[in-house]
């Protein structure tokens, strides 16, 4: 596929490219598909690590469109991982709507970074939506033992119902319904006091995946209001909204 200027962006960064075929498909709900892919050789080159993401490229009117997805479970031995996809208007979603075994998808690596912290944090925060989620659960799974408080935002009734790797006895769910800046609300009345309890340590870790405008309120209230060294967050706007 042609790729147009952000195709030679990345290619002067030395980006990685490869090509996915779907192996299958499932229909989670209305609101979310999974797509069962082989790597085309990428787990092989580039390893694996927790939220690890790869820029996809869609076709529409002719035009590219470069968008971020999070492998699921990735297999380096096998060379598969899955894909997950929230479905709404856009090209990516139309892919992933009609994709059957056999298609295949360009994919380049550039970009995702995640280093577990070492020592684990004695909590993870995490503030989220269903375009997250799949990153989310890889958190989940990777800090193992961790609690965790997970603030997640739905914008669609389904959203609730998403398969969450949530561990009852360790992790905490707090679901906010998209809108009137119910999110930030919901996280500045409760996250101050739990932060609170980490002042001697500061052996906490914040993670923050939402739409691009809360992402960046979130951030700048986290790193200005409440002092939370650079170290201890890490965050990425996912979508942008209308
Ligand atoms: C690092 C990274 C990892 C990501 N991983 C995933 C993933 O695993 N699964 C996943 O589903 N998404 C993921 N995303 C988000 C995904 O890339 C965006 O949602 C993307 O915009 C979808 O492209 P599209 O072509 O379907 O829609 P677009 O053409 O980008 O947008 C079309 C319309 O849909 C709206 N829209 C876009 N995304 C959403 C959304 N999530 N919820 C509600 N409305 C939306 C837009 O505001 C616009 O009105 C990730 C993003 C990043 C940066």
């Amino acid at each position: 596929m042609e790729r147009g200027w952000e195709g030679a962006v990345l290619k002067l960064l030395r980006s990685k490219d490869f090509v996915l075929t779907v192996t299958g498909t499932e229909v989670v709900n209305d609101r979310f598909r999974r797509i069962h892919v082989t790597d085309g050789g990428m787990l092989a080159v580039t390893g694996v690590h927790p939220t690890m993401w790869v820029r996809l490229w869609f076709s529409k009117a002719g035009k590219p469109h470069q968008r971020g997805y999070t492998l699921v479970d990735p297999d380096p031995d096998k060379g598969t991982f899955s894909l997950e996809f929230v479905l709404h208007e856009g090209p990516a979603s139309d892919w992933a709507r009609a994709a059957r075994e056999g298609d295949t998808i360009e994919a380049t690596v550039h970009g995702s970074d995640f280093t577990t912290p070492d020592p684990p944090p004695s909590h993870l925060y995490v503030v989220g939506d269903a375009a997250s989620l799949p990153a989310i659960n890889s958190l989940l799974d990777e800090l193992g033992e961790v609690p965790a408080t997970v603030w997640y935002e739905t914008s669609h009734p389904l959203d609730a119902r998403l398969p969450m790797r949530l561990d009852p006895a360790r992790h905490d769910l707090r679901t906010v319904a998209r809108g009137g800046g119910g999110l930030m609300e919901e996280v500045r009345s409760t996250l101050p006091d739990l932060l609170g309890k980490h002042r001697d340590t500061d052996d906490y870790f914040v993670w923050v995946a939402c739409d691009t405008v809360t992402t960046r309120s979130l951030t700048a209230y986290l790193r200005k209001e409440l002092s939370v060294p650079r170290p201890r967050v890490k965050a990425l706007g996912y979508w942008r909204p209308d």
